[in-house]
């Protein structure tokens, strides 16, 4: 069995969905199973029309629904030329279109989104497209049927801290095996998940990826191809740096250090059940079937660079904690960690300076002052007695990262980076090598962050085949 995940830009409108499918056509000898994301900007609208709700927007909330609901009209209309096979698409969908306007409603009415209701009202931009794609492929000659990931996909119902019963879900996934069997293309919900109870849930915003190695590990696919916008996996984002180059091979750890630090073509937690069962990931371009794409792998590719990629992610802050009198003090970064956690906020990169001094931590700009404001409630005793000057943030900070399995041991990765974005006035507010010596991350301005990857990039000849 073969997992296909389609990502937005694939099921964006006609002409993409006409490709898809006909990518589809041509796998079906090895018995694929469909995933797929809404289609592209639904969920962004979907969302966008949720916080319109709670603000009291009715008109920008409408506005929204008006434009997912045509989006998908149109894509209905111009794919079933027989009147007779829309109506019965649009059948299938009514239900849900019905349920959506009832969830709006009701946020509109209690005017607040709860994590629960952001997932639900998440959920539909995948429950909309998946019978289209289902109901289309029939119509060109391939047998299908939509499937929804909610009764495939359980994760337990803590969403901050939400883990997916994998025996539960293989168990489920039994299914899609027999579907299989039968000459039938399951096509599934990438995105969306649900609690043993049944509550909608969601993995996270671009967690189709993920959805898509969840399943292909349950089902131990021989392959799971994520088809998107690009030719595949490339040196650095190609929105950034027009010469980035497309990658043959990654192996399974640079590929998830590389998607933890910024590269948006796989969901930070893709490649996690991939490596469990030891399934290659190939990325592929829609737009471009006929190119190979990038192959992820355990194995380690043998390849004459130290660095294989540069990645950033933006939109971030950097707190610190500073003080002369932290020095030899034990159980300073623990409860550092303790505070973050406690108020539920993902650190993404840490540091202690040496001298004991400060310590500091990378966070998402939403969580930036939540978390100045935590710390300094943690050590209003050791601030009061002057043991820590102050806890103090800057904000609009980004992470950049080389990464490549070829940096172990090779000296001088560190100093030739610095070196160049010290000479370009580029400035590094933080530095962290992981143990694993795969990456090397820094924290810079994010003003300055495109002009340093682009730095890094021509630094270390990445463009060079
Ligand atoms: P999809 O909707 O198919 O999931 P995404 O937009 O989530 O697609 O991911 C594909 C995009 O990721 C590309 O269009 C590209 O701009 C961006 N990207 C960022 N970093 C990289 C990288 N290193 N290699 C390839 N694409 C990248
Ligand atoms: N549609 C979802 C999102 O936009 C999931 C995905 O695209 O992978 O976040
Ligand atoms: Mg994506």
């Amino acid at each position: 069995m073969l997992v296909m995940k389609f990502g937005g830009t694939s099921v964006g409108a006609v002409e993409q969905i006409h490709s898809a499918a006909k990518i589809v056509e041509s796998a079906r000898n090895s018995r694929p199973i469909v995933i797929l994301s809404a289609m592209a900007g639904v969920t962004d609208a979907l969302l966008n029309a949720g916080e319109a709700a709670v603000q009291g927007r009715t008109r920008d909330r409408d506005d929204k629904l008006w434009e997912i609901r045509s989006k998908h009209d149109r894509a209905i209309n111009d794919l079933f030329k027989e009147r007779r096979v829309a109506a019965e698409v649009q059948e299938v969908l009514r239900p849900i279109w019905e349920e959506m306007q009832k969830v709006f409603t009701g946020v509109s009415l209690l005017r607040e989104m709860s994590t629960r209701s952001r997932d639900l009202i998440g959920s539909f931009g995948e429950r909309l497209i998946v019978p289209i794609f289902a109901r289309y492929l029939k119509t060109v000659g391939v047998e299908a049927e939509a499937v929804d990931a909610r009764d495939l996909i359980i994760t337990s119902d803590d969403a901050d801290f939400m883990l997916v019963d994998f025996d539960e879900t293989r168990k489920r996934c039994t299914r899609l095996q027999k579907m299989s069997k039968a000459g039938t293309v399951p096509v599934v919900t990438g995105f969306i998940c649900s609690t043993p109870d049944g509550v909608t849930m969601t993995l996270g915003r671009g967690s189709s990826d993920y959805s898509a190695t969840i399943i292909g590990s349950s089902v131990k696919a021989v392959e799971i191809q994520i088809w998107t916008d690009v030719d595949g996996v490339m040196t650095a984002d190609p929105r950034i740096v027009p010469s980035a180059r497309v990658l043959e091979r990654v192996s399974y750890r640079e590929a998830a250090e590389m998607s933890y630090f910024g590269a948006k073509v796989l969901h930070p937690k893709t490649i996690i059940p991939a490596v469990d069962e030891n399934i290659p990931i190939r990325i592929k371009n829609t737009f471009n079937p006929g190119f190979p794409g990038t192959l992820i792998s355990s194995d380690t590719p043998v390849h004459q660079y130290s660095v294989k990629t540069v990645t950033s992610i933006t939109g971030l802050t950097l707190v610190s904690v500073e003080g002369r009198g932290m020095i030899g003090v034990p159980g300073v970064a623990g409860r550092v960690f303790t505070t973050t956690a406690d108020g539920r906020v993902s650190v993404l990169m840490f540091s202690q300076g040496s001298s004991e001094q400060h310590i500091s931590l990378v966070v998402g700009r939403q969580d930036g002052e939540p978390a100045v404001k935590a710390l300094r409630r943690e050590f209003q005793h050791e601030i009061e007695k002057r043991r820590v000057d102050r806890v103090s943030s800057v904000p609009e900070v980004a992470i950049i990262a080389l990464v490549g399995e070829g940096m172990k041991g090779v000296p001088g990765v560190a100093a030739r980076a610095f070196n160049v974005l010290g000479e370009s006035g580029v400035n590094i507010m933080m530095i962290a090598q992981g143990s694993s010596e795969l990456n090397l991350s820094f924290v810079v301005k994010q003003k300055d962050a495109p002009r340093a990857v682009q730095l890094l990039h021509d630094a270390f000849e990445l463009g060079r085949a």
